[in-house]
């Protein structure tokens, strides 16, 4: 049995939510898993209701289940996902960007994958009032840049795929803190040696997503170049709406869609949940890793089918082209995954 605890949001979060939970429920019904969902609260609403966007109870209902599942929140997001990835330690972020038929996009067949380091550079908000300026300090240290370039190297050997890694930075301009994040990922890099490893300056890496996106295998970057890249490689493989992400720990993960609340769509059943089921998929694939668990593996690949399925029978939300609303798409999911 896994205890989950869900961050139902703001914004698309609660119907995200719903449709993440009826398709969990769906499983714990009909695939032989038992699961555990205790839904808290965190962000805008919280904020307003109990006059912090991250209450004590919230954490600590967190802290003792297995994993996390957290829709996105609004205004008040540095205030639950940046303090959640910093107070948990969920020092890797991982966003892959994949091709999923039936797209309204460029290019097909795109099979790369983001590791964005998650508690350091201009996140820890250290920002300060200096005369008539503001100032942000920007944070990078040998521990976390060599931490998640390991991180990076294992995924390229997992995956093993192109079996490649590309460290991008700006470390030409910024030649302290990204000379220092490029130094490292190359020294990680010596103990990889069936790896292949490059570097790239983060303007020619925006470039290099549109232009030749199937060349990636493994980006390796900074917190910020890792946000504003993720979502260029998802637009590029069908959009945010398609977008899932994993922070993950030594001992701890938190899963989430790479989007924000999209505020413009809320309330409308126009949101593609598919960004929030597939975060749910990574879920149970870093469960089946952690407690070598082959059935959880199963059902990460069973949601992950389903999605591909429905995609491809035409069902989609109007974000990828399709009319369908949130409720029938996620039906149609529950349909196939069980
Ligand atoms: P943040 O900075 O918090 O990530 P943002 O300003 O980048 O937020 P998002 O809320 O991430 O904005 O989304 C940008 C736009 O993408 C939204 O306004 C919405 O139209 C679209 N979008 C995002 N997520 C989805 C989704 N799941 N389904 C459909 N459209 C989406």
């Amino acid at each position: 049995m896994y205890k989950v605890a869900l961050i139902t949001g703001d914004g698309i979060g609660p119907e995200l939510s719903e449709s993440v939970t009826n398709v969990l429920h769906a499983i714990n019904d009909k695939a032989g898993i038992k699961l555990e969902i205790t839904t808290v609260e965190a962000g805008d609403d919280a904020l307003k209701k109990t006059g912090r966007a991250m209450p004590d109870s919230t954490l600590d209902t967190i802290k003792k289940s297995d994993a996390c599942l957290k829709a996105p929140v609004g205004e008040s997001a540095a205030d639950v996902i940046v303090f959640l990835r910093r107070a948990l330690d969920l020092y890797a972020n991982i966003r892959p960007a994949k091709s999923y038929p039936n797209m309204p996009v460029l290019k097909e067949n795109i099979d790369l994958v983001i590791v964005r380091e998650n508690t350091e550079d201009l996140y820890t908000g250290m920002e300060f009032d200096v005369g008539d300026s503001a100032v942000a300090l920007r944070t990078i240290s040998e521990h976390a840049s060599k931490r998640i370039a390991k991180y990076a190297f294992m995924t390229a050997t997992q995956r093993n795929r192109q079996r490649k890694v590309t460290c991008v930075h700006k470390s030409n301009v910024m030649r302290k803190t990204d000379g220092l994040f490029s130094r490292s990922c190359a020294q990680v890099a010596e103990d990889f040696g069936n790896i292949a490893f490059e570097q790239m300056y983060v303007d020619a890496c925006a470039m290099n997503l549109i232009r030749q996106p199937e060349s990636f295998d493994v980006i390796v970057t900074t917190n910020l170049f890792g946000d504003i890249l993720s979502d260029e490689a998802a637009q590029v493989v069908g959009g945010l709406g398609m977008a899932p992400a994993a922070n993950i720990g030594e001992n701890f993960a938190l899963f989430e869609p790479v989007h924000g609340a999209a505020f413009d769509i809320a309330g409308k059943q126009a949101a593609n949940p598919s960004s929030f089921i597939l975060s749910a998929k990574m879920m149970f694939e870093w469960l089946a890793m952690k407690n070598n668990d082959v059935r959880s593996l199963e059902i990460a690949k069973k949601i992950e089918e389903a999605v591909y399925s429905v995609v491809s029978d035409g069902i989609k939300t109007k974000d990828i082209g399709g009319n369908n609303t949130t409720r029938e798409f996620t039906q149609k999911v529950i349909s196939k995954v069980i």
